[in-house]
């Protein structure tokens, strides 16, 4: 998936021991089990998840030139749902022609190089819900004013998702999230009721009944009146986070703002 120049880079023969441990590390990486990472991680905490250079215990997990390499959403894009606008504009083919159910959308970066790589992992390292979520709390901040929103939630995975990954990692965002912005978060209110296909395998027609009854508001009261930050990682259709929002709407809520990690 991403070169890992210290598995690759035998020619730095130079360094300390100190690094040449820890390059050793991230060769294990490649190879050991998920069961034994949390204990390497434990241990060698400062090295980089995507090239396995030190990271200066910046306490990310990512380094800093893995960190400058990610392709941030820059204008012009589009102004509902994020999407870069090569030609400019205030909104892209898609929004100009659909009324989705919440405010906008707003995203960290493209889904490609760094963020992509840090997006898979997360699936298996919940540590990197701190670099994830302060770069997505950039981004919130910068686009939707606290007064703006009263609460957080997450986009659910299935109970069968859930159990295989041990966590929801839209849920750690949304948590973080509201720890540094002082807002609620709602976890469970919002529920999945069966696993779906990935959306960008299917057209738009059988988009719209993939997603057909699959989220559920279990009590309608919690979103009432609420103004709702909705989390995701990734925005690809738009259409889980539309599907989301409308839900949300029907229990109540006055506006959903969607905040996803990666525009794809
Ligand atoms: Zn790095
Ligand atoms: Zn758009």
């Amino acid at each position: 998936m991403f070169p890992l120049h210290s598995v690759q880079g035998q020619h730095d023969i130079s360094v300390n021991q100190r690094v040449v441990q820890r390059k050793s590390a991230s060769m294990q990486y490649m190879k050991i089990s998920k069961i034994i990472e949390p204990v390497l991680n434990f241990f060698f905490p400062d090295v980089c998840v995507i090239c396995g250079e030190d990271t200066d215990k910046n306490n990310l997990s990512v380094c800093r030139k893995c960190l400058n390499k990610i392709e941030f959403i820059k204008p012009p894009y589009c102004q509902t749902c994020f999407l870069p606008l090569a030609d400019g504009g205030a909104h892209c083919w898609q929004c100009r022609r659909t009324k989705y159910h919440f405010e906008k959308i707003i995203a960290v970066g493209k889904y490609t190089g760094v963020l992509r790589g840090l997006i898979l992992k997360f699936k298996e390292k919940d540590f990197l819900k701190t670099v994830l979520g302060n770069l997505l709390l950039e981004v919130l901040v910068k686009n939707i004013a606290l007064n703006q929103f009263d609460l957080i939630t997450a986009v659910p995975l299935s109970k069968k998702k859930e159990f295989v990954r041990d966590y929801n990692q839209s849920q750690l965002l949304a948590e973080l999230l509201a720890d540094k912005t002082k807002k609620q978060v709602v976890s469970g209110n919002l529920v999945r009721m069966k696993d779906t296909k990935p959306q960008f395998e299917l057209t738009r027609a059988e988009r719209l009944v993939n997603l057909r009854d699959v989220f559920f508001v279990k009590n309608p009261s919690v979103f009432k009146n609420k103004n709702i930050v909705l989390v995701d990682d990734i925005a690809t259709t738009c259409s889980t986070l539309e599907e989301c929002s409308t839900v949300l709407k029907k229990a109540g809520a006055k506006k959903v703002f969607c905040a996803v990690l990666a525009r794809d």
